[in-house]
């Protein structure tokens, strides 16, 4: 390596300003401290124009050769695209940038150098490389700016999630991811060893959601879920996040009530927080009218069958299928199906007292997608065993979660949510891949 290009430590320095702060400090005439890694370099000859990025932007570092030291121009001319560094420096107007400011250097400390040319531009909107290529170094693909947005929106997301439901008097739980049985039937599960048994990694927080109702009332969970999902889907991931909420005395409609408010708290939020994301991935967040709207899944099922698909009463139904009447009805934003058949959902929903061949249940979709699935639960025993002995699965099985209901387990009702899915629904992003910081998949246990 160049004598010049020597690695150094972080030692005394600490940042200053973010690179989105320097514009405030022009006038000042203390030095700033910033830090983050070269997002490009361009070379004038005389003059060296360093973009520095960090997470929330980035400036302009202007190396002229008659403004500094000689050690410090070769510096400039040698650093490679990705390395981390630090500057220390003066901040002077510059029209000519995005942000009005740039950094006069007076030392530059190249924290560690980049030894590989970058696989992949960090500041293009759209990626010219395939996705395998990108999610095979994911650290580094996550610099681009694009990524780095999506990013922002999903921690905007997830605070408003846990703000919303805390001013609801809901209480954050965590249950445990390694289970001794399947919380329902349909997604297979993946088998782990625990000390000398067979176990599972669990699918859904369902039963321990319900059960902690009991005591708790209110109560929500961020977490994983594990799904062996044997199909290459672009919404379907092995590992995905959801945000799980359950509450007592209330049924289906109180609780697509209450997702349709935190959904538009969210979007309130991201459009007050998270403007310059927005506006930099040109995103029109969905239109937001509450009441959601609400139809039936058997009207949908007509209007389904009208428009010439081949589906049937009973039958699930796929954004593809979906798709087709979207065209003609332009579905837009958030709306809810309800009322589903009791025979295409878990056994732990409860049917319809008009007509128990369907149930009081609810898909919050946008435009094709499925966002998220919520019901009216079945809170007494005997109803319970009935509904799993028709599903063929074992009440034995189950004796954990059948024991509690002979302790007063109140009426309630909750829905799961997927985070990616929810996220995909913000910003369009189409594949689940994109918004998942290290996607698990059939193919793809790593990085
Ligand atoms: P789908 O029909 O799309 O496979 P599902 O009906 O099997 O989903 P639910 O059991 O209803 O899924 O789970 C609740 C929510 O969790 C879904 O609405 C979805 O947002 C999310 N989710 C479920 N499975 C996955 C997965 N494999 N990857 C990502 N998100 C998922
Ligand atoms: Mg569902």
């Amino acid at each position: 390596m160049d004598e010049l290009l020597q690695e150094e430590d972080l030692r005394n320095w600490r940042r200053t300003h973010y690179s989105k702060e320097i514009a405030l400090s022009i006038g000042g005439d203390g030095e700033v401290i910033i830090m983050g890694w070269v997002a490009s370099i361009r070379d004038h000859g005389n003059i060296q124009f360093i973009i520095l990025r960090d997470m929330y932007g980035e400036i302009q570092i202007t190396v002229k050769k008659r403004e500094c030291s000689d050690s410090l121009f070769h510096l400039a001319k040698e650093v490679k695209e990705h390395s981390s560094i630090g500057v220390r420096g003066k901040v002077r107007p510059q029209e000519k940038v995005p942000n009005g400011a740039e950094i006069v250097p007076i030392e530059i400390r190249v924290f560690s150098m980049a030894r590989k040319a970058a696989p992949f531009l960090v500041q293009s909107r759209m990626s010219t490389v395939g996705l395998d290529t990108r999610l095979d170094l994911r650290a580094v693909d996550l610099r681009r700016n694009y990524l780095g947005s999506i990013f922002r929106i999903r921690q905007t997301v997830l605070n408003s999630v846990r703000l919303f439901l805390s001013e609801q008097k809901f209480i954050e739980v965590n249950t445990p991811k390694m289970i001794a049985t399947a919380t329902e039937g349909g997604a297979a599960l993946f088998p782990i060893f625990y000390y000398d048994r067979e176990a599972f990694l669990a699918q859904s927080p369902q039963l321990y959601k319900e059960q902690l109702t009991m005591a708790f009332e209110s109560v929500f969970e961020i977490g994983p879920i594990f799904r062996a999902e044997p199909s290459r889907t672009n919404r379907h991931l092995s590992e995905a996040i959801s945000i799980d909420v359950e509450r007592a005395f209330v049924d289906y409609n109180d609780i697509m009530s209450l997702l349709e408010r935190m959904i538009l708290k969210i979007v309130d939020t991201l459009k007050e927080k998270n403007q310059d994301d927005l506006e930099y991935l040109q995103l029109q967040l969905p239109s937001m009218e509450l009441p959601f709207s609400k139809y039936n899944y058997s009207d949908i099922i007509d209007r389904l069958q009208k428009a010439g698909e081949r589906i049937q009463w009973g039958d699930d139904i796929s954004p593809q299928i979906m798709k087709s009447i979207l065209l003609h009805e332009h579905l837009n934003g958030f709306y809810f199906i309800i009322d589903w058949p009791t025979s295409t959902k878990p056994f732990y929903i409860k049917p319809s007292a008009a007509d128990n061949r369907i149930c009081e249940s609810f898909d919050l979709m946008c435009e094709g997608l499925e966002v998220s699935s919520g019901s009216t639960r079945i809170n007494h025993k005997d109803q319970l065993v009935e509904r799993m002995a028709k599903q063929g699965l074992k009440p034995e099985a189950f004796d954990y979660h059948l024991r509690v209901f002979d302790y007063g387990v109140p009426p309630h009702a909750g829905f799961g949510l997927g985070l990616e899915r929810l996220i995909m629904a913000l910003t369009k992003v189409e594949n689940i891949r994109d918004v998942t910081l290290y996607p698990r998949d059939i193919d793809r246990l790593a990085p």
